[in-house]
Order: C-alpha cells, then sequence, then structure tokens
C-alpha cells in the first residue's frame, strides 16, 4: 500500500486537522522531493507488490495531470504495483469539471473520492468548503459520466448548523447519486483547526454529542434499507466496493506513507514524515527516511488490533487473535467483554467478536478501555 499526501490546500476549511498549507506556492519543489523521496524508500515494502495507491492530503486535486502522471510513472519505476491495483484519488467538487474527471480517468485513477460534505449552502459555508452545494452535483455527474464506476462520497453529521430534517435531505441527495460507497464523520474539532479555537474563545458552542449520535443513528437507519453495508463505524459500501485501501489499514498491513505528516508501518514499527513542508523538504534533501520511529512491542500491537479491528463490521478473528498474541490475552479480553461491556453492544461465536451497529459508535471506548487488560 501506498499513502502520498498532498499538503496543498486553496484555504483552510474550520474542521480540519489533516496538514496542508494554504497556497500552492511549494508544489513545484515538493513534486521534486516527494519523486526523490520514493526512490529513497524504495525497499520499504521489502518487494511486496503495491495493490492499493491512495492520493490524500490536503487536495489532490489540485494537481494537474502531467503532475499525477508523473507521480504515478515514478511508483511504477520503483514498486511492483499489481495491474489490478485500486488507485485512489481524493478531489474536491471544484476542482471535478468534466476535462478533469476524464483526464484522471484516462490516467488509471479508478477510484475517487470525492470531499462533498453537505449539499446545503449554509451549511457549507460554515465549514469553510470553496464549493456550492450545485458544483458537488455537478462533480459526481461528471465523474460518472467520464467513466468512474467507483465514487465515494464524504458527508460530515453532527453539524450544529444542520437539523435531523436536513441530514436526511443530505443522506437522500446523497443515495440519489451514482455512488459505490459513502464515509459519513461526525464533526470533530481537532485540536489544531479554526472551529477547535473558535469553541475555546466561546465563539461557537461546542459539538452536541447527543446530537451527533442520533444523526448517526438516523444514517444507520436510513442505509440499511438500501444496497449499502455499513463495514466500518464511518464506512458504507455497495457488496465489492469497499475501499481496498482502508480495509488494509484496518487488517493492519504494511504501508508506505509518502509526504509531509504521512506515516508508514512495516509491521513492527511505525515511522512519520515532519508535519512540515519546509521541515520535510530539508529531511528530503539531506537523505533523512522519517522524522521519527516508535517500535512497536507486542501490547501495543494488540492494541492496535483492537482497536482497528472493533471498527469493522467484521470484527475480531478470536483465532488470528490467539495464534499471534497467546491464549491468555485472548481469555482477558473475553472476561472484559463479558463483564464491562454492555451485550447490545457487541456478538460472540467461538470464533469472532463483533461490535453491533449501536457499538460501533463506542468502538473507540470499548477498545481504549480494553488497553488495560
Ligand atoms: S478538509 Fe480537505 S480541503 Fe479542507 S482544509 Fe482540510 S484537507 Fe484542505
Amino acid at each position: 500500500m501506498l499513502y502520498i499526501h498532498i499538503p496543498f490546500c486553496l484555504s483552510k476549511c474550520i474542521y480540519c486537522g489533516f496538514y496542508s498549507v494554504a497556497n500552492t506556492r511549494q508544489k513545484e519543489v515538493f513534486l521534486a522531493a516527494l519523486k526523490r523521496e520514493i526512490v529513497q524508500r524504495s525497499t520499504y515494502l521489502a518487494g511486496h507488490p503495491v495493490r492499493t495507491i491512495y492520493f490524500g492530503g490536503g487536495t489532490p486535486s489540485l494537481l494537474s495531470g502531467e503532475e499525477i502522471a508523473d507521480i504515478l510513472q515514478t511508483s511504477h519505476n520503483t514498486f511492483q504495483i499489481t495491474p489490478e491495483a485500486e488507485i485512489t484519488i481524493e478531489a474536491n467538487p471544484e476542482q471535478l469539471s468534466p476535462d478533469y474527471c476524464r483526464m484522471l480517468h484516462d490516467l488509471g485513477i479508478n477510484r475517487l473520492s470525492i470531499g462533498v460534505q453537505s449539499f446545503q449552502d449554509p451549511v457549507l459555508r460554515f465549514m469553510g468548503r470553496r464549493h456550492t452545494a450545485a458544483q458537488a452535483s455537478e462533480a459526481v455527474h461528471n465523474a460518472a459520466a467520464a467513466g468512474f464506476d467507483n465514487i465515494s462520497l464524504d458527508l460530515i453529521y453532527g453539524v450544529a448548523e444542520r437539523s435531523d430534517e436536513q441530514w436526511a435531505e443530505d443522506i437522500e441527495t446523497a443515495l440519489s447519486m451514482p455512488i459505490r460507497h459513502l464515509s459519513c464523520y461526525a464533526l470533530t474539532p481537532e485540536e489544531n483547526s479554526i472551529l477547535y479555537k473558535q469553541i475555546q474563545n466561546r465563539k461557537h458552542a461546542p459539538v452536541d454529542d447527543e446530537q451527533a449520535a442520533r444523526q448517526y443513528r438516523q444514517l444507520c437507519q436510513r442505509l440499511r434499507q438500501t444496497p449499502f453495508r455499513h463495514y466500518e463505524v464511518s464506512n458504507f459500501a455497495i457488496a465489492d466496493y469497499e475501499s481496498h485501501h482502508n480495509s488494509a489499514y484496518w487488517d493492519h498491513t504494511p504501508y508506505l506513507g509518502l509526504g509531509p505528516a504521512a506515516h508508514s508501518f512495516d509491521g513492527h514499527s511505525r515511522q512519520w514524515n515532519p508535519a512540515n513542508l519546509s521541515q520535510y523538504l530539508h529531511n528530503i534533501g539531506e537523505g533523512i527516511l522519517y522524522e521519527e520511529r516508535e517500535m512497536l512491542d507486542e501490547k501495543a500491537l494488540f492494541n492496535e488490533t483492537l482497536l482497528l479491528s472493533l471498527r469493522t463490521r467484521k470484527g475480531l478473528s478470536l483465532n488470528a487473535l490467539c495464534e499471534r498474541f497467546g491464549p491468555s490475552r485472548v481469555n482477558a479480553l473475553l472476561d472484559y467483554f463479558h463483564t464491562k461491556v454492555p451485550q447490545a453492544h457487541y456478538t460472540e461465536t467461538e470464533s469472532r467478536l463483533r461490535l453491533t451497529e449501536a457499538g460501533l459508535w463506542f468502538a473507540d471506548g470499548i477498545a481504549g478501555d480494553a488497553f488495560e487488560i
């Protein structure tokens, strides 16, 4: 798996905690460094084939066709990328003109993840998004017309500025589109976001957790009546259109992250690049392969496995867990579930522990409490 972080946006959305700079002045110098990084880290995946490539950010759709082609070519020259690899690009609606969509499709990008967030202009304005509701709809249709079969939309719920009825309308609008995948996230004011500061300075009310939980239930209830399958806390897909890239993260598959703030995982340790473009450029120039590295001991790997697997509807394979970490940890985990986790929040068979739809809302808390066992 390859993750490529494109650290440029045209402005910052109010809720965003992802690393990016709000201009594209250093795009060229960044792209030269990125190509150098791809080559510098050519052995990281130890010759394993690359089955997914994901352009995230930031706003990858600020790149031109030549720039994307160049990155893909360097990746193909460096790694063994499988012919059927899933290649995703995150795109903002305002960039998805018919020509741009066709160009992405011609380059072999086969999955588009569109940052729609809402189909309502007042909500988009509040979030600081640069597109309108009309542009969002147009973008999806342009992508489909260009030949994209695998389109995913991102939506955000739990926004005080949008009522439950308006949220229901957004869900309906999304379902009326030619999409196969839906990622829905609760509004979370990340610590380095504008919204976080506004809440701290009392310029915005804190996020209403009850509203977010209610709108999550609304979403699950509605999607249960559709072919979309709830396969991870925030993700829904038509059969066979689950994100291969994200599913591989959740399965603990090693991955290489390139670009500022990108993380990598080799199965035993995690490394990350500086969340700072200048520092990143300096490091690449000096041949410094990553900013920091954290070795993951057995307990840390066990905890990560819980955290990632419990967020998925597939859940935890008890046999695999036992093989990897031994029976005593598995017994302690089962003990924790039997005594501390409400029965309505999980199901247990001989081979699997799975959170129910109600339980998934508490997945991080349930996994976090299990870290103590
Ligand atoms: S949400 Fe996306 S477009 Fe908005 S600032 Fe963050 S990375 Fe950029």
